[in-house]
């Protein structure tokens, strides 16, 4: 019990520390298209003697116009406003000029998007102590919205969005303009689909198709999706070598995926992209830092293989052979003699580009957390039940985990040690960590884990499916936001 409670103690949401305030804070959001302006309002039912407002780092160079409705002065400093004698009931006014921002983030990006693209973090500000907010939102005709927010149940052109408050560095993208909007739904979720272009419909029906596809396998893992509100935003971004160009997952202000795809691309190239599962595949785990990255991204590594060929979109065979290229170019990225530990190398990772050792050495280490699962228990917890009882327990959008504290939690669940027994060795290693023979696996674990025939069966359609060399983009690094050219490759 003791180590339960302690465990508890460092996974306290980052909401515990703000106060709830009654009634959520309320939003009012007009876009005019012309102007690619956003007037907001934001309205707090109590009083306060000293009211704070901020946004994320760049918000102060956003906001404009911003006022408040009984026109008592407002001061700024540090990051963000300050009200004194805030009265019940009163609202704060501003203006952003969101094509402005946008323009300016995609001439640092190599992929142009016809949206606007921005992250509310920038010009959408909160009131200190405030955890959640209602928001409405009024679109001209024929203009769609796609955020992390969870939608409530709106008509015409307001739209109606819950908001839960994330810390202001994780990363989230609105995106606005003449979209298509579809809901997926599957057991234990919908995606909020958008598909900006928008496409041709026959182009649309394929990235549906494929979309759905893509939440099929996401439900192979346990039977239901681990979160019932996703966003989906799709991007066309013209003739690419690859249907999926680049991925990103998010959650700031709720869970989001974004694709840039390539719509031209026949069905047969969307079947062999791996990016929109792995990036479903981040749903699985809580945010752990960018200590934890070795962790998230070797989760979702590891399970954009075995999701894709449960759900029949690679042969247990291929995905076995996509685990073990992906070993082999790993223990190749991976420096030899005095490379750093691999929770160093997680957190030096955007700056010294050390993404295929780390995604690799995670991805080991979670098959060998299967593998050793699975004997222990005879086949009856595989990584998959863990995750499921992680996902019944403790997964919540807003919350951050440590490594040590998910690793702790998984083993209590499951009743074993492994996770963060091998946690331990794993994050001090300074070389590729050993990965077994994967032809000498058993059939039984080789069938639990990746499906009927586990892999026995032989080799399908040739080596076509092999997919190394498109991108894939870290989560949740704000510090991307801005940052450099979407297009590296390190698979
Ligand atoms: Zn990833």
């Amino acid at each position: 019990m003791k180590r339960i409670a302690a465990l508890w103690c460092v996974v306290l949401p980052f909401a515990a520390g703000l106060v709830a305030a009654g009634e959520p804070a309320r939003y009012a959001l007009r876009y005019d298209a012309a102007t690619r302006t956003m007037h907001a309002s934001l309205c707090l039912d109590r009083a306060a003697t000293l009211q704070r407002f901020s946004g994320d780092a760049s918000a102060p160079g956003h906001v404009e116009d911003l006022a408040r409705s009984s026109g008592a002065p407002l001061q700024q400093g540090g990051d963000g406003w300050s009200a004194r004698d805030w009265r019940a009931g009163e609202c704060l006014r501003w203006r952003a000029d969101l094509g402005r921002i946008a323009d300016a983030n995609a001439r640092s990006s190599a992929l142009r998007a016809a949206e606007t693209i921005t992250d509310p973090g920038g010009w959408l500000l909160w009131a200190a102590n405030v955890a959640a907010a209602d928001a409405r939102v009024d679109l001209p005709a024929g203009i769609a919205l796609s955020t992390p927010w969870t939608p409530e149940p709106s008509a015409g052109t307001t739209r109606r969005y819950h908001i839960e408050r994330t810390p202001p560095d994780w990363l989230a993208r609105i995106a606005i303009g003449r979209m298509s909007e579809t809901t997926i739904q599957r057991p234990g979720g919908r995606l909020h689909v958008a598909i900006g272009g928008p496409p041709d419909p026959a182009q649309r029906r394929r990235l549906l198709a494929w979309l759905g596809r893509v939440s099929d396998a996401a439900t192979t893992a346990y039977g239901h999706l681990p979160l019932a509100d996703v966003q989906v935003l799709v991007i066309p971004v013209g003739a690419q070598r690859d249907a999926v160009v680049f991925g990103q997952s998010t959650r700031g202000e709720g869970n989001g995926l974004t694709l840039f795809v390539d719509p031209s691309r026949d069905a047969h190239a969307f079947e062999r992209d791996w990016i929109a599962v792995h990036e479903l595949s981040h749903l699985f785990h809580p945010h752990l830092g960018a200590r934890g990255a070795w962790l998230a991204e070797g989760l979702a590594t590891y399970l954009q293989n075995v999701l894709r060929a449960r759900a029949g979109l690679l042969t247990p065979a291929q995905a076995w052979a996509e685990l073990a290229d992906g070993f082999a170019r790993g223990r190749a990225a991976t420096p030899r003699g005095d490379a750093t530990p691999l929770e160093q190398a997680s957190l030096d990772m955007e700056r010294a580009h050390g993404y295929t050792r780390v995604y690799w050495s995670g991805t080991a280490y979670w098959l060998a957390v299967d593998l050793e699962l699975r004997r222990a228990s005879g086949g009856r917890i595989g990584v998959d039940e863990a995750l499921r009882r992680f996902d019944a327990c403790c997964l919540a959008p807003t919350r951050s985990w440590t490594p040590q504290a998910f690793v702790e939690r998984l083993d209590a669940l499951a009743g074993t040690d492994v996770f963060a027994r091998r946690w331990r060795e794993y994050r001090t290693l300074t070389r590729f960590p050993a990965t077994p023979a994967l032809d000498t696996v058993d059939a039984a674990a080789r069938a639990g884990i990746m499906g009927a025939g586990g892999g026995d069966e032989a080799e399908g359609e040739g080596r076509d499916w092999n997919t190394k060399g498109t991108k894939e983009r870290p989560i949740e690094r704000k510090s991307l936001k801005h940052g450099a050219p979407e297009g590296r490759g390190f698979r």
